[in-house]
């Protein structure tokens, strides 16, 4: 393609996550910081080897489809496999530098749930992030965005109300949104399908058809059983 036009020029987005499974709130999240953000395309891509926490339930490859089948159809949501083709422990860090390599005059704005946004410190080389990206921070119930320590300091040093910021500028914002909120997390739904309870209207009927078919999250029920 030899044309530019004004699209290919406006924010990539990329939602990164476990999606173990993907659900409503991951969706909704995502459809709303793509139109309020005016980005180009958002990326959806899935963790292979999560390193810090519990590897998750289903498969990657499970997860990849589950995703796929999730967004299908909608313009601009786009799979992106990078993560879960190789088996090393996957760090934000470079997959964000892997795409700014690909998109060097881009705005890239990653999203992220304000939980994630919590922890945001103790993820690998965190502080680099922010040389290649935007942090998009969407409002999760539960959660408050924080008012001291480096985070505060973060938003107050680099806090942006307007999204043409992000528009004008490569990387380095953090930006907080409200979205609809939707009090839904892939570990309910787990523990939903081990009491015997139904995923439907949570997740997008394809993703409960590829769970049921599957029974992916059998094993959440040893896995509750074991926990401490
Ligand atoms: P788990 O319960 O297994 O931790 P999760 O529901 O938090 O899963 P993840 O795949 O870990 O889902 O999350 C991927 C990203 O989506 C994170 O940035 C997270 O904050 C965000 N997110 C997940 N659920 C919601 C929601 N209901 N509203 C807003 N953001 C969400």
């Amino acid at each position: 393609m030899t044309l530019m036009s004004a699209a290919e020029d406006a924010p990539l987005g990329i939602f990164g996550g476990t999606f173990d499974p993907v659900h409503v709130g991951h969706l909704r999240t995502g459809y709303e910081l793509m139109r309020a953000l005016r980005l180009a395309e958002l990326r959806w891509i899935p963790v292979g080897n999560p390193g810090h926490r519990d590897p998750p339930l289903a498969s990657a490859e499970l997860r990849l489809e589950m995703l796929r089948v999730a967004i299908a159809g909608q313009p601009g949501f786009v799979l992106d496999d990078r993560e879960i083709s190789h088996s090393r422990v996957s760090y934000t860090i470079d997959t964000l530098s892997e795409l700014r390599g690909e998109y060097p005059q881009r705005s890239l704005c990653l999203l992220l749930g304000m939980d994630a946004f919590a922890s945001f410190t103790s993820w690998h080389r965190w502080q680099e992030i922010f040389a290649v990206a935007h942090v998009v921070v969407a409002h999760r119930p539960g959660w408050q965005a924080p008012t001291t320590g480096p985070l505060a300091a973060l938003l107050a040093e680099h806090g942006v109300a307007d999204v043409a910021e992000l528009h004008a500028r490569r990387a380095g914002c953090v930006h907080v949104r409200k979205v609809t909120p939707l009090e839904i997390s892939s570990t309910d739904l787990r523990e939903l399908l081990v009491s015997g309870g139904d995923l439907r209207f949570l997740v997008p009927e394809p993703v409960r058809s590829i769970i049921l078919e599957s029974e992916c999250y059998a094993l959440a029920h040893e896995r509750t059983q074991t926990r401490p």
